[in-house]
C-alpha cells in the first residue's frame, strides 16, 4: 500500500499507537514518526484510577512492539508550534506528508497555592498511591468518573475520603442529574463522605478553602473536575480549534493532510447530527483506524456509537451512545436495586443507554442504537423485557 512518504503522529497515548498500528496493518511502508511528551512508552490509562491505585498493578503498559512497526519513537518531546507545513518541537523541527494530532487531554486544576493533584498520568497515579495510607484524609474535588473510581479505591485502602462536588449530584455533567443521584448511596456505603453542591474555592496547603467560607482539612487533594483538549499549542496554525480540534467525519482537520483522534479530536457524528468530543478508551482505539485508512487515499466515516465504562464501588457501571439527543429517559429497572438500567430515548428512536452490572443489557441497547432503532417505551421500561425485544413494530 502506497501513501504520503512521511507521517509524523504527535501523542504518544492509546490513539497515536493505534494510529501507527493500524497504519502497518494496512500495508503502509513509509516512515512513520511517533512524538510524545511524556517519557513513557505509549500505556494505558484506565487501570490507574482502579487496579493501578488498588496496588494489583504497576505497569500498564501498551506492549507494542515497536521495532516491527516500524516506528521512530521520539519521547519526552512536545509538540510546539505548526507552523507553514513544519511541525516545530521542543528539540527540533520535522516535515511531514501526513500530520495526526492524538494530543489528549489535561486535567484542569483550581486555584491555590496548596499541593494540588491530579490522575491522569502513570507518574501521577503511582505518586499518589504511595499516599494512600490507612487513616490518610484524602479530599477528592469532583464527583466525577475518576473521582469515584480514586474514592473507591482509597477507602479500600483505609483512607478517610471526602468527595466535594459542586453539582447535586455525582456525574451530572457526564450523565445527568437524574440518573447520576442514584449513585450517591454508593459513596456513604462504602465509608466516604460526599458533599453536593459544595463548591470549592482554592487548593491550600493543609486543606480545601469551601466556596461557603468553610474549611476542609486534608493531607492529599486531589483535582478531578475533568479535563482540557490538549490543543493549546495548535493555536495560529490554521488547525480549526472548537471544544478541541475540529474533524469533519473523516477525521480531517480543517489543514490538508492533518487529521485528529481520541480525547483531542471534536468529530462530526453523522448518527447525532452533532459535532461531539469523547474522552471515552474505545474511541481512542477504534478512530485510528479511520485515520489510517483516510491517510491512504480512503474516505471513510468514524461515526460510533460512543461507549463507556466505569468501574466504582463494586459495580461495572457502562454507557453506550450520547444522550445529549434525548428528549425522553426511561427506566428500566428500579436504581434501589442492585443491578439497573436507564435508556434515553429521541422520539421513539434509542440514543443512549446506562446499565449497572448489566452488561448483557448494555450490549443489546448498542446494537439497538447503532441500528438506530426505533422502541416501544412501554416494553422498554419492563425489565422483564430482554431490550433486544423491545425494537417497535
Ligand atoms: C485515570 C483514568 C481512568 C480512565 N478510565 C476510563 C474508563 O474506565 N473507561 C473509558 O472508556 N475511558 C477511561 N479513561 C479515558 C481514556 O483513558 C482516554 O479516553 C484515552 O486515554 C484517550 O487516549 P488518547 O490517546 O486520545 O489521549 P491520551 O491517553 O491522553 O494520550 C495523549 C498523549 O499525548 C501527549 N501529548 C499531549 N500534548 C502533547 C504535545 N504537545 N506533544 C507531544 N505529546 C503530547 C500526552 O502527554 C499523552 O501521553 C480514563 C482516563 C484516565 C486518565
Amino acid at each position: 500500500m502506497t501513501g504520503p512518504a512521511r507521517v509524523v503522529v504527535v501523542g504518544a497515548g492509546l490513539a497515536g499507537l493505534r494510529t501507527v498500528e493500524e497504519l502497518r496493518a494496512r500495508g503502509y511502508a513509509g516512515s512513520v514518526t511517533l512524538i510524545g511528551a511524556e517519557d513513557r512508552a505509549p500505556y494505558d490509562r484506565p487501570p490507574l484510577s482502579k487496579k493501578v491505585m488498588t496496588g494489583e498493578f504497576d505497569d500498564t503498559g501498551l506492549r507494542a512492539d515497536m521495532d516491527s512497526l516500524a516506528v521512530d519513537l521520539r519521547l519526552a518531546e512536545s509538540a510546539v508550534e505548526l507552523a507553514d507545513g513544519t511541525l516545530r518541537t521542543d528539540v527540533r523541527e520535522y516535515e511531514w506528508d501526513a500530520l495526526v494530532l492524538t494530543t489528549g487531554a489535561s486535567p484542569v486544576r483550581l486555584p491555590g497555592g496548596g499541593p494540588q493533584r491530579v490522575l491522569r498520568t502513570a507518574d501521577d497515579a503511582l505518586a499518589l498511591r504511595e499516599l494512600l495510607q490507612p487513616g490518610t484524609r484524602l479530599a477528592i474535588v469532583g464527583a466525577g468518573w475518576i473521582g469515584a473510581e480514586l474514592a473507591t479505591a482509597a477507602s479500600g485502602r483505609g483512607c478517610e475520603v471526602t468527595v466535594l462536588e459542586a453539582a447535586e449530584a455525582p456525574l451530572a455533567a457526564a450523565i445527568g442529574a437524574e440518573v447520576g443521584i442514584q449513585t450517591a448511596s454508593w459513596y456513604a456505603d462504602a465509608g466516604v463522605q460526599l458533599r453536593l453542591g459544595q463548591a470549592v474555592a482554592a487548593i491550600e496547603p493543609d486543606g480545601v478553602a469551601l466556596g461557603d467560607g468553610g474549611w476542609l482539612p486534608a493531607d492529599v487533594i486531589v483535582t478531578a473536575v475533568g479535563v482540557r483538549p490538549a490543543v493549546s499549542w495548535l493555536e495560529g496554525s490554521g488547525v480549526r480549534l472548537d471544544n478541541g480540534v475540529a474533524v469533519d467525519a473523516q477525521l480531517r482537520t480543517t489543514v490538508q493532510g492533518v487529521f485528529a483522534a481520541g480525547d483531542c479530536a471534536a468529530f462530526w457524528s453523522a448518527r447525532y447530527q452533532h459535532r461531539l468530543r469523547f474522552e471515552h478508551w474505545d474511541v481512542a482505539l477504534h478512530a485510528p483506524e479511520v485515520v489510517a485508512a483516510n491517510i491512504l487515499s480512503g474516505s471513510t466515516e468514524y461515526d460510533p456509537v460512543p461507549y463507556f465504562w466505569s468501574e466504582q464501588f463494586g459495580r461495572m457501571v457502562q454507557y453506550a451512545g450520547w444522550h445529549g439527543a434525548a428528549d425522553r429517559l426511561i427506566w428500566r429497572s428500579r436504581p434501589a436495586d442492585a443491578k439497573w438500567a436507564a435508556c434515553w430515548l429521541a422520539g421513539d428512536r434509542l440514543v443512549a443507554a446506562l446499565t449497572v452490572g448489566l452488561p448483557r443489557e448494555l450490549l443489546q441497547a448498542r446494537r439497538l442504537i447503532g441500528a438506530g432503532a426505533l422502541v416501544d417505551p412501554g416494553r422498554l421500561a419492563d425489565p422483564g423485557i430482554a431490550i433486544r425485544d423491545c425494537a417497535a413494530g
